[in-house]
């Protein structure tokens, strides 16, 4: 790949202002612009967020997030589009994120905010609170999410296990499941917390029978995509009390459309696919594109490669 002209697609504005990006590639020895959707194909290679028909025409693709499920994989492979993504950035911030929820849950602030923004001074029950150390949480995708995840939350006490596709131990892990063995791996637990990528074999992966082999006390956590999960399946398990409650990063329709009942129920955190938000997210990414560039110059294999 001869690189003569990088741009910055506009749809990264809804992670960071594409300007601070272009100043950052700035130092690299090749054009950076920001580009709208008519100049993509002018381009040797664009950072997006968004899939676009144009991007066919480009050489490599780089997008701003670790998912890749909004592109068409074979069709890029067929075209030759190379596709990079930014797995590797996220896990302290979505790692911190749900922290966040699991402390919220413990703590009662998720209910406690609620009240204030109604002015009701209102104590939780006396047998509602409760601290993290010796409770314990399935992690499902023990990728750069789940490491992350496991080592904020192990930092306050939460032992966790893992699940990926083999029983493959890791480190950060106290056990590791199989994929094959979710339910097993779950029912003891106290959060189970998806961070898998949204493949054929992960869609619907948390279902009725999942939900069902929860814990009641249990809460789960969703910082993956929405179609990991069975929404309609995961209403009906919170409507039953069949778990405790949720906290919800990613949707099956975003936004999440007003008329979902999960914006209403009082044991559910819903954010707007935020969890990887952070100041830095441009610095993040942009080390990641001149790590690639350098790689191509020496005639090296991109790093972070999907297609
Ligand atoms: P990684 O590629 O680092 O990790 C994915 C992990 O999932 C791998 O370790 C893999 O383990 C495991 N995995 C893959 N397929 C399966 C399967 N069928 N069953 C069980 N485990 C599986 O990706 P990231 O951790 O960076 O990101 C994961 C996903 O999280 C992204 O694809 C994205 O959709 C989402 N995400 C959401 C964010 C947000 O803002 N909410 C931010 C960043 C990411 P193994 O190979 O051992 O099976």
């Amino acid at each position: 790949v001869e690189l003569e002209r990088l741009g910055i697609q506009q749809s990264v504005d809804a992670i960071f202002p594409p300007a601070e990006l272009a100043t950052d590639l700035s130092v690299l020895p090749v054009e950076v612009t920001v580009v709208d959707e008519a100049e993509i194909a002018g381009c040797d290679a664009v950072v997006t967020r968004n899939h676009f028909e144009a991007l066919f025409d480009v050489e490599w693709v780089h997008s701003t997030q670790a998912g890749v499920d909004r592109f068409p994989l074979e069709a890029f492979a067929e075209a030759g589009v190379a596709l990079t993504n930014s797995t590797g950035i996220h896990g302290r911030t979505v790692g911190e994120t749900v922290a966040g929820y699991l402390l919220a849950f413990a703590r009662r602030l998720h209910d406690q905010l609620a009240s204030a923004t109604e002015r009701r001074w209102e104590r939780p029950a006396w047998d509602e609170a409760f601290t993290l150390p010796g409770t314990t949480a399935c992690v499902v995708g023990t990728g750069t999410l789940g490491r992350g995840i496991a080592d904020v939350i192990g930092s306050l006490g939460v032992e966790t296990v893992g699940v990926r596709r083999s029983d493959e131990p890791l480190p950060e892990f106290e056990a590791m499941y199989a994929v094959a063995d979710l339910e097993r791996a779950i029912a003891d637990a106290d959060f189970v917390i998806a961070a898998v990528p949204l493949t054929e074999t992960t869609r619907g992966l948390f279902g009725a029978a999942a939900f069902e082999r929860m814990r009641s006390e249990a809460y789960f956590v969703n910082v993956a995509r929405g179609a990991v999960v069975d929404e309609p399946a995961l209403i009906d398990a919170l409507e039953a009390g069949q778990i405790a409650g949720a906290a919800l990063d990613v949707f099956e329709t975003e936004p999440l459309p007003e008329a979902s009942p999960l914006w209403e129920m009082d044991e559910v955190v819903v954010t707007p696919h935020a969890a990887a938000y952070t100041r830095d997210y441009y610095r993040d990414v942009g080390e990641l594109v001149r790590d690639n560039v350098g790689r191509l110059e020496r005639g090296e294999a991109l790093a972070n490669r999907v297609v």
